[in-house]
C-alpha cells in the first residue's frame, strides 16, 4: 500500500496531514499526487468524500512552497461552484500549510469586495473562489492572473449544473497557456469533456469507484407513499418525515433533510421547528453570513437537524452525520448517490431514509438502475387517521396547523420569485400572493390566513340554519 512518505510532498506537509490523523492516502490521492507533482495536469473522475480535495491542494502547497507571492498577482487558483465549497477548500489549504509561510485570499459572494481587494492587493499564493466573484474582481482591474501557475477547476459537473461553464472558458483565457491545470469532476457529460480536451495538456487520467457502490456502511430505505389528496401531499410528506425521524429515536444524532425544491427548504424547516424539531434551512437564497452561521452551528452539534438544496450541500465535508432523509426523490439519480454520501463516512455506519410519491416512480427507478441495488421499501410509520368529518389535514395541534397552511400557500409564489430572481432576500410567505385560484389550495385572497378552501374545510358556523346562526 502507498504511504504518504512515499509522495514526495514536502516535509511539512506531510508533517500537517500526519497531524490531521491521515494514515494512508486514498486511491484519488495516490494516484494524483505524483504527476500533480511533477507537473502534469491531471483529469481527476472523483466524488466528494473519496479524498480529491487533499489530493489537490497537498501537491499545489508543495509547489508552492518554493517561490513567493506578489502584489495582485496570484500564483494558483481553485474554482469552485459554490461559496460554501470553496470555503471548505480554504479550511483545508489551512490545515494543510500550517507548517508554512503562504497566503490565501477567499472570493466569495456575500463578502465585501474592499476586504478582499485588501487581501490581493498585499499578494497571495492561492486564490479559492466562485467564478463569478473571481470575474466581478478581474473587471474591476484588481486582480492579474497571468502569474497563475497551477489552476484547479473542482466539481465541474456542479459547474456546469449551474451554468459557470461559460464563465471557466473565460478564466482560463485569461490564465497563461503554460499553466498546470488539474480537473476534478464526478462525471464526464459530453460539455465536460469537451472542456478538458481543449484545455488539458496531456492529462493523467485518474478514476476512483464512485461513491454508489463503495458505501455499504448506508443501510437505505425508501417509504412508497401515497397521498390522501394531492392538496395534501405536502403537509402529509412533512408528517412522514416527523414520524421517520422518531422511529429512530436516539440512533438519529443529526441528520440532513434533503428537498428538491429551494421553497420546500423553507417549508419544511419551519414546519420541524414548530413540531419541536431542532432545524434550520441552507440554501443558495439565504445570505453568506446566515449559511455560514447555520454551518457551524451543524457542524459543532449545537443544530440538529440542517434542510438542505442539493447545490447548497454539494461537497459539504461534515463528519457524523448519523441519518440523511430524502424528503423529495431527487430528479438526477447521481444527486442520490452525492445525498447519502453525507452519511456512512470515513467508516462510519449510516442510515438514509427517502420519500417517494406516485409522481416520482420514473426518477425512484432511475436510482435503483444507477446503483444497481433494490432499496428496501419500509412501511409509511403514520397510521391512517380515522375518517373526520371537516379537518382531515393534520392532526397535531392548532398553530402548528396554522403554520403549515401558510407554508403551504405561499409556496406557488415563492417558487416563482426562485427562478426569477437570485437575490437574498427571503420572499415574505405570510403575504398573500395576489393571485386568485379557482380551484384547490391556497385559496389565499388576503382574507388572513385561517381561511382555507371550502372542498377542504367547512367551518361549522355554516353549516347551521341561518336560525341556528342568527341565534349563536
Ligand atoms: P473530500 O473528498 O476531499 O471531501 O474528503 C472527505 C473527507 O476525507 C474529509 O473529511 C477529509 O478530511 C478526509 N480525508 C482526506 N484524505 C484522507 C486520508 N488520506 N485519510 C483519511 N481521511 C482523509
Amino acid at each position: 500500500m502507498t504511504k504518504f512518505s512515499d509522495l514526495n510532498l514536502n516535509p511539512k506537509v506531510l508533517k500537517a496531514v500526519a497531524e490531521a490523523g491521515y494514515e494512508s492516502p486514498t486511491p484519488i490521492q495516490a494516484g494524483a499526487i505524483p504527476p500533480a507533482l511533477e507537473g502534469k495536469d491531471v483529469l481527476g473522475i472523483a466524488q466528494t468524500g473519496t479524498g480529491k480535495t487533499a489530493s489537490f491542494t497537498l501537491p499545489m502547497i508543495s509547489l508552492l512552497a518554493r517561490g513567493r507571492a506578489r502584489a495582485r498577482m496570484p500564483r494558483s487558483l481553485v474554482l469552485c461552484p459554490t461559496r460554501e465549497l470553496a470555503a471548505q477548500v480554504a479550511e483545508n489549504f489551512d490545515a494543510y500549510t500550517k507548517h508554512l509561510k503562504l497566503t490565501k485570499a477567499l472570493l466569495i459572494g456575500g463578502v465585501s469586495f474592499k476586504e478582499q481587494e485588501a487581501i490581493i492587493d498585499k499578494g497571495v499564493d492561492v486564490l479559492i473562489a466562485t467564478p463569478g466573484r473571481l470575474l466581478d474582481h478581474f473587471e474591476r482591474g484588481k486582480l492579474i492572473l497571468s502569474d497563475v501557475k497551477v489552476m484547479v477547476v473542482d466539481e465541474a459537473d456542479r459547474m456546469l449544473d449551474m451554468g459557470f461553464i461559460p464563465d471557466i472558458e473565460r478564466i482560463f483565457g485569461l490564465t497563461p497557456f503554460t499553466r498546470q491545470t488539474l480537473f476534478f469532476s464526478a462525471t464526464m457529460a459530453p460539455e465536460i469533456e469537451r472542456i478538458t480536451n481543449t484545455f488539458l495538456s496531456a492529462p493523467v487520467r485518474i478514476e476512483v469507484a464512485r461513491q454508489a457502490t463503495a458505501s455499504e456502511n448506508i443501510t437505505q430505505g425508501v417509504v412508497m407513499f401515497k397521498a390522501s389528496r394531492r392538496d395534501r401531499e405536502g403537509s402529509e410528506k412533512r408528517k412522514v418525515l416527523r414520524e421517520l425521524i422518531k422511529q429512530e429515536g436516539d440512533a438519529c444524532t443529526n441528520a440532513i433533510i434533503f428537498c428538491n425544491r429551494k421553497t420546500d427548504v423553507d417549508i419544511t424547516a419551519k414546519s420541524m421547528k414548530k413540531y419541536g424539531l431542532d432545524a434550520a434551512p441552507i440554501h443558495g437564497d439565504l445570505d453568506q453570513s446566515h449559511r455560514t452561521k447555520t454551518l457551524d452551528a451543524f457542524r459543532s452539534g449545537e443544530l440538529r437537524f440542517l434542510v438542505a438544496s442539493d447545490v447548497a450541500a454539494r461537497g459539504l465535508d461534515i463528519p457524523d452525520v448519523s441519518h440523511v432523509f430524502n424528503f423529495d426523490v431527487p430528479s438526477h439519480a447521481e444527486d442520490y448517490v452525492h445525498r447519502i454520501g453525507r452519511t456512512g463516512r470515513a467508516g462510519k455506519s449510516g442510515k438514509t431514509v427517502m420519500i417517494c410519491v406516485p409522481r416520482d416512480e420514473k426518477n425512484f427507478a432511475a436510482i435503483e438502475a444507477l446503483i444497481q441495488k433494490e432499496i428496501p421499501r419500509i412501511e409509511n410509520p403514520v397510521t391512517p387517521s380515522k375518517p373526520k368529518k371537516a379537518k382531515a389535514e393534520d392532526t397535531d395541534t392548532k398553530p402548528e396547523k396554522k403554520v403549515e397552511k401558510k407554508a403551504e400557500s405561499a409556496a406557488p409564489q415563492q417558487d416563482k420569485k426562485d427562478t426569477a430572481k437570485r437575490d437574498n432576500k427571503q420572499p415574505n410567505r405570510d403575504k398573500p400572493s395576489g393571485r386568485s385560484r379557482s380551484r384547490g389550495r391556497g385559496n389565499d385572497r388576503g382574507h388572513g390566513n385561517d381561511v382555507v378552501g371550502m372542498g377542504d374545510h367547512l367551518p361549522s358556523f355554516i353549516a347551521l340554519s341561518f336560525d341556528e346562526r342568527r341565534a349563536s
